[in-house]
């Protein structure tokens, strides 16, 4: 069982809709801890995503391929935190997922990637009310998915769930990384728009792979 290329332009398309979708309630939850761009930088992001993919010639040969077309759309789009640290995600994982197809431990280790880069970047530890606390529990469901013996659709089902679970504890956290952290105790009781993000993005994924 593998997910294949045609997954992983799957994935950003539906990354980009829901985006899109969401726009409205990420701009809102960005406003109550943060400047309320968070929607509108995922937007630009991503519709830009969306015209270099259908510019493309070819279909792209590799699962790579797809994610270093987010990364450097993301990087050279969206500004502020979430460009980055978005950036440097697809990035690493676009470093170890130069193949055609990936079975349950290649998704794994493309999530491992993704979480490394938003670490590497931002240096969030879970529980500093960042994206950081949707993607580790993310991971975390992931692995044990796979030594399970699930395949890539289920892990990544796993991955979502789990990074839904991680954004809604965001909401009684107090922000000590990013523009939350200046509002310290009075960022508590609102859900961080990163991990909300996130948790969308995965879903994609998750949606990508079961067909
Ligand atoms: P900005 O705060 O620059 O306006 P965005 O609104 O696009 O950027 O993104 C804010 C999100 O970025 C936060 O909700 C949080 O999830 C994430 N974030 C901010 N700083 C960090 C960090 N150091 N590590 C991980 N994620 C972070
Ligand atoms: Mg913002
Ligand atoms: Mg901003």
């Amino acid at each position: 069982m593998t997910v294949d290329v045609a997954w992983a332009t799957a994935w950003v398309r539906g990354s980009a809709g829901a985006v899109l979708e969401h726009r409205d309630e990420l701009v809102e939850l960005d406003r109550q801890i943060g400047d309320g761009d968070h929607g509108e930088n995922l937007a630009r992001g991503f519709t830009a995503v969306l015209a270099r993919l259908d510019a493309l010639e070819e279909p792209p040969a590799e699962i790579g391929d797809v994610l270093k077309l987010v990364a450097t759309t993301l990087m050279s789009s969206v500004g502020g935190a979430a460009g980055p640290l978005y950036g440097t995600a697809y990035l690493r994982a676009a470093k170890i997922t130069g193949a055609p197809t990936l079975d349950s431990a290649g998704v794994v280790a493309m999530l491992e990637a993704a979480l490394e880069g938003i670490v590497v970047r931002g240096k969030a530890s879970p529980g500093e009310k960042t994206m950081v606390d949707a993607w580790t529990p993310a991971v975390e469901a992931a692995v044990v998915a796979a030594h399970a013996g699930s395949g890539p659709a289920d892990v990544l089902a796993a991955a979502a769930a789990a990074a839904e679970r991680g954004s809604d504890a965001t909401v009684p956290l107090v922000a000590t990384k990013g523009r939350a952290s200046y509002l310290g105790e009075r960022s508590a009781g609102h859900r961080d728009p990163g991990a909300t993000s996130s948790a969308l993005i995965l879903r994609a994924a998750a949606q990508a792979a079961s067909g």
